[in-house]
């Protein structure tokens, strides 16, 4: 029905203006916004046509723009208005259950002072409940004019209206008028994302759609014409989807059809940040929460995680974070800059084993990775990095993840240097055929040394030490009073003892020593032992 049959010119459009409003041939298609998710409708956005006897249908993009010159555009919008007002009372009288339809202002709506309260006038005429009348403003509006906006913006809200943000990603001045505005909903036109979809980087799309999450405000994805469109957009967190891929704008009747087929549902944010979070304030730059990321916290990132392609996006990284990756690089360079490039082999399924609990438990979960990363000042640098994770927002397959971060290296390399100690003293303890063993004078412990243990069955710690090793025959029973003896003059301060003796049942010859070790005081504290086999001609 849409066919065109002519285009009209500036004055035949101009000659019949009054005409198309009065009998109707100014009138509103219906386009259904469905959640890509569950199949609902959201809701449906009005858009105009104008069906002229000869010429046939005309297309907003044609006729727009000449009601916009002659200043018309106002008295076509509050027609459309009063249309979608009159559907929805028909419905509600007839006991259909209705869904919110957007309508669109024109920028020169909101110049036009008495606007916002014409359409209240029309919305208390037809007793519509304010939550199923939305309006639509575009970013376009804004330029030029961020007081009238800002006015219009607070009016609307004043009544209780949803505002949506239409064409957003259009202008280059988007991040900005979203900062400024207090919208309600953002429509994401396809058109203006368009390139590579689910490429990697900076896209616009990637960074829009990161944005309005930010924002935690609801997200309708406009012009999604393919399944791959709406996948990547579900992908995001953003479901809402209105296009040609589920419906076309559709003529009243079939909208009707459509509204009591499907079942509805409400718009809600895009990301679900976790209770204790205020969007607002998390994202602004200036708000305590911001200073307390900054300075308080110690190394700190916000990022994005997609379970299914485990592909982890930066967000927010505070000086610190910077700091304890010794990265030659500011926080905005870190930004869109793949830190995780960095983990050695294997290191990166500790992390992302850490991200899985931290999803699954909903609480703090830690891991610790090794990392190799190169700066321009100190070349390569070969660092341990330990992850407090936690999920602090969800969106589809993607969550929000706030991560701690400590350079654990200095740590790292200690516990390494002890344990590598350790193994070489054992191994030189094995080599050189000695038994060596620890002797406190006060309580008459014995701690022996690995190799004591293994060989000579003896426990980690041997009590009313020498008895049990002479009892066991370790020392010879001809020798068990000089070695008591020994420890006698340990306790009285003899610095060091040491003589030949044939130890175990099999006599075997041990250079057998004991070294004194006193304590600040000069008293005797303890005794380092150690029994050396005797190697041929030391005897
Ligand atoms: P808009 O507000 O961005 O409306 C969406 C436009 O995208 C509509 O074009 C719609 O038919 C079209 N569209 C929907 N799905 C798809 C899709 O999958 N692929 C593509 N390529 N297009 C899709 P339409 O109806 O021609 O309206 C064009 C523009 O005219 C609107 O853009 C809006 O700026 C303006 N307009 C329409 N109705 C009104 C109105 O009542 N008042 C005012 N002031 N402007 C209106
Ligand atoms: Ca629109
Ligand atoms: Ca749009």
């Amino acid at each position: 029905m849409e066919d065109l049959q002519g285009k009209m010119g500036e004055a035949e459009l101009m000659g019949c203006f009054e005409d198309a409003l009065q009998f109707g041939h100014i009138f509103a298609v219906y386009q259904p916004q469905i959640n890509h998710s569950t199949g609902r409708m959201v809701g449906a956005e009005a858009l105009m046509r104008w069906r002229h006897p000869i010429y046939g249908v005309q297309m907003p993009g044609d006729f727009i723009p000449v009601l916009e010159k002659n200043n018309l555009i106002y008295r076509a919008d509050l027609h459309i208005f009063e249309t979608v007002c009159k559907f929805q009372r028909k419905c509600l009288d007839q006991g259909i259950s209705i869904i919110p339809i957007s309508v669109n202002m024109s920028r020169y709506d909101i110049y036009n002072t008495n606007y916002v309260e014409e359409i209240e006038g029309l919305r208390k005429k037809y007793d519509i409940p304010v939550q199923y009348l939305r309006l639509e403003i575009t970013e376009s509006s804004a330029i030029g004019g961020r007081e009238m906006i800002t006015r219009v913006l607070r009016q609307l809200h004043d009544h209780g209206y949803t505002v949506e943000m239409d064409d957003f990603g259009s202008g280059y001045s988007s991040l900005n008028i979203l900062k400024d505005l207090d919208v309600d909903v953002i429509k994401l036109d396809m058109a203006f994302l368009s390139g590579d979809i689910g490429g990697r980087g900076g896209t616009i799309l990637s960074s829009i759609v990161q944005m309005t999450k930010w924002l935690n405000t609801p997200v309708i994805a406009e012009g999604v014409e393919t399944m791959e469109q709406a996948d990547y957009m579900k992908s995001t967190g953003c479901n809402y989807i209105q296009g040609y891929l589920y419906y076309r704008p559709l003529p009243e009747e079939e909208f009707l059809e459509k509204m009591v087929q499907l079942d509805h549902e409400p718009l809600t944010p895009a990301m679900n940040l976790v209770k204790t979070l205020d969007a607002g304030k998390f994202w602004d730059p200036n708000s305590m929460e911001t200073l307390i990321f900054n300075n308080f916290v110690g190394g700190a990132a916000i990022f994005t995680y997609n379970i299914d392609t485990k592909q982890k996006k930066i967000l927010r990284v505070n000086r610190k974070y910077v700091k304890e990756l010794g990265m030659n690089m500011n926080e905005h360079d870190i930004i869109g800059h793949d830190t995780w490039n960095h983990f050695d082999a294997e290191e990166d399924q500790k992390y992302e084993d850490m991200l899985r609990r931290a999803i699954e438990s909903g609480d703090e979960e830690m891991s610790e990775t090794w990392r190799t990363v190169v700066s321009d000042c100190c070349g390569e640098d070969h660092i341990c990095i330990r992850t407090y994770a936690r999920i602090i927002g969800e969106a589809g397959n993607e969550y929000l993840v706030y991560a701690m971060v400590q350079n654990v290296t200095a740590e790292k390399k200690r516990d390494q240097q002890v344990a590598e100690d350790e193994i070489r003293f054992k191994a030189a303890f094995e080599q050189a055929n000695i038994y060596a063993w620890e002797y406190t004078i006060a309580t008459k412990e014995m701690r022996p040394c690995f190799r004591c243990m293994r060989d000579l069955g003896l426990p980690p710690l041997v009590r009313n030490y020498p008895e049990p090793a002479i009892e066991a025959g370790i020392f010879p029973p001809d020798y068990a009073d000089m070695y008591r003896d020994w420890h006698k003059k340990l306790e009285e301060g003899v610095e060091s003892l040491e003589t030949i003796i044939p130890l175990t049942v099999g006599r075997v010859p041990f250079h057998v020593r004991y070294t004194l070790v006193k304590d600040e005081n000069g008293h005797p504290l303890k005794a380092l032992g150690s029994a050396t086999l005797v190697v041929d001609g030391e005897a």
